[in-house]
């Protein structure tokens, strides 16, 4: 595997390739890997004659700086992780490499509603940071496959809108991964690694209460099963920030199931102040 820190030796390695009619691939991540994000490696590997990993923490889609402060860095695992996924590039850029100009300037995606519900809500500027970044990181790599994880659902759908603001849509297909879970169900996440044992424990009610929903979705109104869902997530020390059945295409909120269309529920809940995400689409 090759390590990039700069952008300007990557892009132009990257353009040599291209010359010789590599098929691309690149996964996108903010590091602390884990199986979940090593599925996407291996997914690009079979599909692509280069993979390309970026680790990169991106200060400005943080909204909680204590949550950027403590997000955690395991970066000789990440390698060893990747050299045996048969990654074939990492790009390791600094701060500076990415925002040569300082990362204060505000910036304005027009992504619509996504950038005000769900994720969008709750931190304010993530899907802003999210965009910047991605923008970034896209024009430098160019790749003709970008792998993303539906465990992260909504950035998913302001990616692919991001894609074809920058007119990128024919260029780069987007492929959806689905979300690794640990044998228990809790969803994966470099953020489980600031849990304890018992917290981790404990936070796997987020799986059990997207399966209480999924079994109990055509035979309750949707508002008391989102009460029931909160208590479940309370009863284990978890504060929700939204559980909010979806329809799956657009995001918005829906007080009905339709048949013809995908169902999804979200949550996000933090466990003694670790935010955690999950979904589940229930028409699979
Ligand atoms: P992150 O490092 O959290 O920014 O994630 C990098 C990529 O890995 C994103 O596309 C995530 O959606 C994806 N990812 C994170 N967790 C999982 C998981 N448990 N299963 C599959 N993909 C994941």
């Amino acid at each position: 595997m090759i390590l990039f820190k700069k952008r300007t030796d990557l892009y132009k390695y990257i353009e040599q390739q291209r010359k010789k009619k590599l098929k691309t691939g690149f996964v996108p991540t903010m590091g602390a890997l884990h199986d979940g994000h090593i599925s996407l490696i291996r997914k690009s590997v079979s599909e692509n004659d280069l993979t390309i990993c970026s680790i990169f923490v991106n200060p400005v889609q943080f909204n909680d700086p204590s949550d950027f402060k403590k997000y955690p860095v395991t970066i000789e695992n990440d390698i060893y992780q990747l050299e045996t996924s048969g990654c074939n590039i990492l790009f390791l850029p600094d701060v500076e490499e990415i925002y040569p100009e300082g990362t204060g300037q505000q910036s304005s995606y027009n992504i619509g509603y996504l950038d005000t519900i769900l994720e969008g809500k709750f931190r304010p500027g993530h899907y802003q940071g999210v965009c910047k970044v991605m923008e970034r990181l896209l024009k430098i790599v160019m790749p003709d496959n970008l792998y993303l994880g539906q465990k992260d659902y909504q950035q998913c759908q302001v990616i692919t809108r991001l894609v074809g603001m920058l007119e990128f849509e024919k260029r780069i297909k987007i492929t959806i991964c689905p979300t690794l879970r640990e044998k228990d169900g809790l969803a994966m996440s470099s953020r489980n690694m600031r849990l304890s044992e018992t917290d981790r424990k404990k936070a796997t009610a987020i799986y059990r209460t997207l399966l209480y929903i999924q079994k109990n979705i055509n035979n309750s109104e949707f508002t008391v099963l989102k009460n029931e869902a909160e208590k479940i997530l309370n009863e284990s020390g978890l504060l929700t920030d939204y559980i909010e059945i979806a329809d799956a295409a657009s995001l918005k909120t829906i007080n009905r199931r339709d048949d013809k269309r995908k169902t999804i529920v979200l949550i996000a809940a933090y466990m003694n102040g670790v935010r955690l995400i999950d979904n589940m689409i229930l028409d699979e």
